[in-house]
């Protein structure tokens, strides 16, 4: 397997190629990279994986992420072998993806206004520290170890610093948190601190930590965990993996996400290229993408709602001065993000051309939805039993948007994605106090 795994730039013009083992997050001239794998794999694979879900005691096989670890083999080890999978993984004892799959929710259906046996919602809550997150850490903390990395950073509105926090405890290796001052989830934070990461304060917004911690990591040795490493998307791409294992690889005709750094967006749809090109499906399913009104910055540019022009990947010649001026207008006008949903609120999202990418090649939509509309999309999972964060809220009140609009069609098979647990305890608690909130139970004596 050696020789097998190797970084390329995104950019279509450059498409400079680093060794496996580099820990740039872009190339000499600024561009995100993917990883790429010169093999092809097998789809009789799909046969392994489903018998995997027996894990005869093996974390590797227990681990949602690293059942498939053949679809996202950088480390080219040989992934029958255990020792070496010890060797190399970075695993919570296989918790990572572990109970992470899409069920039927009946009363988010009733909701939404679509047949209970087309929606399904894929709680990433329930990974080991509370989020999707766990997916690409597991990845991209395989990667440092790989690297012989110490300590790994990253910048934080909650979900990440707590994943990262979690995995660097684990391995025994310090993290770095960079945060917001006062922009975060008291009850996500916590995590953070609890699991020994050092938590950086910084004056500003998640934008202005994400940059401090890029140029820390480059100036003091740290290895960056944010999702602008190409390996966390390894491990995200996971989670749409999951779903179409599920569906018996018969794919959905939507896969909904919230929409915040678009790491998310962007694994699903790095996911879905290399599955369509492999041939293990036939259907490409389309993705729709959730801001919240607060922090658009996706939705104006791809809608043009912003001078006018349709921001598209565009086979790889995107119009970035368009990006540019957008984020100046922010600045000048000092339109900061603002939206109760913290882990969405983000203005530069920082995977937005691999994005873009994922819209272009699954001809996807961008919509947004308020405050109160994802805190009633919240509510209403909470009422099916399932549990899930505010910005998670969005995939489902976005799906209930886009049929509206009639974009998505009443018999279309939706899968969509719940990112996180709740973390922030007195949402529901303010939610259900006021009765003129939708699914609001008032407490009474
Ligand atoms: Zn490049």
């Amino acid at each position: 397997m050696q020789g097998d795994a190797y970084l390329k730039c995104i950019d279509t013009h450059c498409g400079l190629e680093y060794p496996i083992k580099s820990t740039n997050v872009e190339c000499e001239k600024g561009h995100l990279l993917d990883v790429k794998y010169k093999n092809k794999p097998s789809d009789s694979l799909k046969e392994i994986f489903y018998q995997r879900r027996n894990s005869q005691g093996n974390i590797f096989n227990e681990s949602g992420v690293w059942r498939f670890r053949e679809l996202l083999n950088f480390c080219q080890i040989d992934t029958e072998n255990i020792e070496e999978c010890s060797k190399h993984l970075v695993s919570l004892d296989g918790a990572e993806g572990r109970q992470s799959k899409p069920y039927q929710m009946s009363k988010a259906a009733e909701f939404i206004g679509i047949s209970n046996d087309k929606l399904w919602l894929q709680p990433e809550g329930y990974n080991p520290s509370g989020s999707f997150k766990d997916n690409g850490m597991a990845s991209a903390v395989t990667h440092a170890k790989m690297v012989g990395a110490k300590k790994i950073v990253c910048a934080s509105t909650g979900n990440t610093s707590a994943s990262a926090g979690m995995f660097a405890a684990n391995e025994g290796i310090h993290c770095d948190v960079y945060i917001p001052s006062g922009q975060i989830a008291p009850g996500k934070l916590s995590q953070a601190y609890q699991f020994g990461a050092q938590i950086i304060e910084v004056d500003g917004n998640f934008d202005d930590a994400l940059k401090q911690s890029l140029d820390d990591a480059k100036n003091y040795n740290g290895y960056t965990v944010n999702s602008v490493n190409p390996f966390r998307i390894e491990g995200q791409k996971t989670i749409p993996y999951r779903a179409l294992e599920y569906l018996k690889w018969e794919s959905p005709d939507w896969i909904v996400y919230p929409g915040g750094a678009l790491g998310n967006t962007s694994s699903c749809g790095k996911a879905l290229m290399e599955l369509y090109q492999w041939g293990w499906i036939k259907k490409i399913p389309r993705i729709a993408v959730i801001n919240s009104e607060g922090a658009s910055t996706l939705s104006d540019l791809y809608n043009g709602k912003f001078e006018g022009e349709e921001l598209r990947w565009n086979k790889g010649n995107t119009n970035t001065e368009l990006i540019t001026r957008y984020y100046d207008h922010l600045d000048k006008e000092g339109i900061r993000p603002k939206t109760k949903a913290t882990a969405i609120q983000i203005g530069r999202p920082a995977n937005i051309l691999k994005g873009l990418r994922a819209l272009e090649f699954t001809n996807g939509v961008v919509t947004t939805v308020s405050d109160s509309e994802m805190l009633d999309g919240m509510s209403v999972v909470g009422l099916n039993g399932f549990d899930c964060e505010m910005a998670s809220g969005a995939s489902v009140v976005g799906i209930k948007k886009l049929i509206n609009e009639e974009i998505i069609k009443k018999d279309d098979v939706v899968v969509g994605i719940l990112t996180g647990r709740q973390k922030d305890a007195m949402l529901p608690v303010e939610y259900h106090s006021n009765p003129k909130n939708k699914f609001a139970i008032p407490p009474k004596n």
